[in-house]
């Protein structure tokens, strides 16, 4: 990947860093607020407009290791491209990690050996070390999204 332009892929997930999987914006501006604050938005004071708004949305941002035929790597993951590997929004999967607290865990193994063809971009900004994905598209043809396979997992009692 010597090219500055966007390359497509197949490859495999290898494995998706399920530690930090989202994180915080502006629901108005999108700019990324501080992860463990209700501070106001710098840049448009959104709260204070609307007391009964938190202000505050996430967006999706993964770390999933992928492998191509000829190698292993890292790649990032943003909102629009997250969400066709879950299947909703980063606030629902939030939610649904708050009451199942090892959905982050289970949703990186059920991508575990999934195939897809990813088209990779450079960062644009000299610090990402990432190759970012800009579009994904799932090669199984009875793909489904994390979040559908977690509701069946977390619906079902186990021993039943
Ligand atoms: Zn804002």
């Amino acid at each position: 990947m010597n090219s500055d332009k966007p390359s497509t892929l197949m490859c495999t997930v290898v494995a998706m860093d399920h530690t930090s999987f989202c994180y915080r914006v502006c629901s108005v501006c999108e700019k990324t607020l501080p992860d463990n604050s209700t501070a106001l938005c710098r840049y448009c004071n959104f709260i204070a407009f609307n007391p009964n708004s938190s202000g505050s949305k996430r967006l999706f941002r993964l770390l999933i290791s992928i492998a191509s035929d000829t190698k292993v790597f890292v790649v990032i993951c943003f909102d629009r491209a997250a969400r066709v590997l879950f299947g909703c929004s980063a606030d629902e999967f939030f939610d649904f990690a708050k009451l199942h607290p090892f959905a982050a865990v289970t949703a990186g193994k059920i991508l575990e050996g999934e195939m897809f063809k990813m088209t990779l971009s450079k960062p644009k900004n000299g610090y990402a070390q990432h190759l970012r994905v800009v579009s994904i598209v799932p090669l199984q043809s009875g793909f489904q999204p994390v979040i559908g396979t977690l509701r069946e997992l977390y619906g079902v009692r186990v021993g039943s």
